[in-house]
């Protein structure tokens, strides 16, 4: 709040009232007796208010909240530097953290912390926040800079490179009992949980299709991939979360610890801490995996298999789905290495330019099960409607079926495809809107090309948690439908990033004009009020919750949701 007295003649006193705060600043001057002394008690005047304007006020409990516009950034990296810090603070050399795997946003941060211990993360974030708020120094966690559009960045500020805190050490896996776990850091890769928890004879439940990302980064957002509809996503698998808050509070949260904090950062696009440390749910592990693509030419076949599999209490481990348009090359087939056993059977199924549908599913295994799993796979099978001939079987390793997609990663950047730019678009489309959507979109929007792989997961709401901060169609069953565009190059253009931009944008009116309950996964929008309408009634709490524990606003700015500090008093 901002107070000032009407000057009487003879001084300008102003109070400034900082939440609990108060202080004065009172200039003496004496009472103008002529014109000249008169223009002068007007410049003090106008100084006053000038200076106050710099002032920038808040409610939000901070303290030393005075003037720190007037703190130049680089002022406030001298002053981070002299704190007591394990790990470093690195101001050259930092332009991988301006990158992402989206490769279309491009934002310098002014400097990279390297932390070694949550202590540095946290005692960095509090200084930032004693500072106030005038401070323009925002800060975002970065964990593998695998978001697609400068989520990760910090624009001319402070990013923290959450890898620096992964370490072998710090994983501990606890395998006794009836619900074990693995602790692990918030920087830690899900490929080296994978191979941890495995030499436990365990693993997490529920995974993304590719695992060189990080616990923090897919617990800001979901982490879905084909054992969703059984596990709901990575975020429903997590029994304990370590986060620093944006005032530099290390807090520990579960469903019964500081709840709200727990709902609120899982899915919460980082808005309202930073995880440190996370406890994951296990289950036993597997050997092997039974490898299953079967065709459709129907979309509305298609969907209703992946209804009815995902509906039974006995069925897959593993179900998703693909669109397969005019299927030319690798950039369209990378996100998985399939090599069905019987490579005879596949190449006698003629694709023919049309528009086919993949069925994919897996079922776990260990080897002495073979024969009942086989058993439970024709009769799961002869429940379905594919193409006959277009069965495509494969056994491989758990391991090679979670970690498929690093080697269309290695493939990729050995041509140099892998650092092109990616405009993906990640939609959750509820079942009763999934139909026309498919008729639209995939019949006519992309009827000729899709510039990437189209993956379909269908997954089943009842299993999800609603509690997190997750924006999902408020229906039973939804699909998510990503298109995983690569711009590159061509004679035609068609692969161009404009291009590809512009279908996107297709997609996304023509949902808008068909008023289809979507709501964008990974999501990106530009202005607020985008912002409420992807959240719709839950933009309040969302508020609310960013008021609590980010109060000045500092964490995750490359989301592009909240530019200022949050006010309590409206
Ligand atoms: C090749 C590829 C395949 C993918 N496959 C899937 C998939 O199958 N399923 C799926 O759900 N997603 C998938 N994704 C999307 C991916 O889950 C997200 O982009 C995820 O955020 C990337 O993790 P990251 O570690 O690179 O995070 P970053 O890109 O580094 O960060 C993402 C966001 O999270 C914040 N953040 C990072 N670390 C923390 C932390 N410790 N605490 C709080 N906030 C933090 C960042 O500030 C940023 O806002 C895929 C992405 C790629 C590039």
């Amino acid at each position: 709040m901002l107070f000032y007295n009407s000057p009487s003649p003879s001084s300008v006193t102003t109070l400034i009232s900082l939440s609990n705060k108060s202080f004065f600043i009172k200039i003496m001057v004496s009472k103008p007796a002529n014109l000249y002394e008169h223009v002068s008690f007007l410049y003090i005047k106008i100084f006053t208010l000038v200076l106050l304007n710099f002032i920038h006020i808040s409610n939000s409990g901070c303290k030393n909240s005075i003037a720190t516009s007037l703190i130049p950034p680089y002022e406030i990296l001298s002053s981070i530097q002299t704190l007591a810090l394990d790990g470093y603070l690195s101001l050259k050399d930092n332009e991988d953290t301006a990158k992402d795997f989206g490769n279309i946003y491009h934002f310098p941060p002014l400097a990279v912390l390297h932390p070694k211990t949550v202590s540095d993360i946290s005692i960095t974030i509090k200084h930032i926040f004693e500072l106030g708020p005038a401070t323009e120094l925002k800060v975002a966690a970065r964990g593998h800079g695998h978001s697609l559009q400068g989520q990760s960045q910090a624009p001319g500020g402070l990013v923290i490179n959450m890898e620096s805190l992964q370490g072998g050490e710090t994983m501990k896996v606890h395998s006794g009992g009836e619900f074990p776990y693995v602790d692990v850091s918030g920087g830690d890769l899900w490929i080296n949980i994978l191979h941890d928890t495995l030499k436990h004879g365990l693993a997490p439940k529920s995974w993304t299709d590719y695992l060189h990302l990080t616990v923090g980064g897919t617990l800001s957002n979901a982490g879905i991939s084909g054992q969703a509809f059984k596990h709901g996503p990575q975020i429903n698998n997590i029994f304990q979360l370590e986060v620093v808050t944006g005032k530099g509070e290390v807090v520990t949260c579960s469903q019964h610890q500081n709840a709200d904090l727990f709902h609120g950062v899982l899915g919460g696009l980082g808005q309202f801490g930073i995880i440190t440390r996370a406890r994951i749910s296990l289950e036993p592990a597997p050997k092997m995996v039974k490898w299953i693509r079967v065709l459709y030419s129907e979309f509305s076949m298609f969907s209703k298999d992946q209804d009815y599999l995902i509906s039974l209490e006995n069925t897959f481990d593993y179900i998703e789905g693909f669109v397969i348009i005019n299927r030319s090359g690798i950039l369209d087939s990378w996100r998985s290495s399939f090599s069905p056993m019987d490579p005879l059977q596949a190449s006698q199924f003629n694709l023919d330019g049309k528009t086919f549908y993949c069925l994919e599913m897996a079922k776990y295994f260990n080897p002495d099960e073979a024969e009942v799993m086989n058993q439970s796979v024709d009769q799961l099978l002869s429940g379905l409607s594919f193409i006959p001939p277009t069965l495509f079987l494969s056994e491989v390793s758990y391991v090679e079926f979670l970690d498929r997609v690093h080697v269309s990663e290695k493939k990729l950047r050995a041509k140099g495809l892998w650092e092109v730019p990616h405009p993906w678009l990640n939609l959750l489309i509820p079942k009763s809107d999934i139909h026309g959507f498919a008729e639209e979109v995939f019949g006519k929007i992309l009827k000729d090309t899709s510039n990437g792989p189209i993956l379909i997961y269908p997954v089943n709401q009842t299993r999800w948690n609603s509690k997190t901060s997750l924006v999902t169609p408020e229906e039973d069953v939804f699909y998510l439908v990503a298109f995983l565009s690569s711009a590159v190059p061509s004679p035609t253009g068609a692969n161009s990033l404009e291009h590809i931009l512009t279908q996107n944008k297709r997609i996304l009116d023509f949902c808008k004009r068909a008023k289809l309950r979507v709501k964008q996964y990974l999501p990106h929008y530009t202005a607020q009020e985008e912002w409420q309408v992807h959240f719709g009634t839950r933009w309040e709490a969302f508020v609310e919750r960013k008021t609590a524990y980010d109060p000045l606003a500092l964490l995750a700015p490359g989301q592009r949701i909240f530019q200022k500090a949050m006010s309590t008093s409206s």
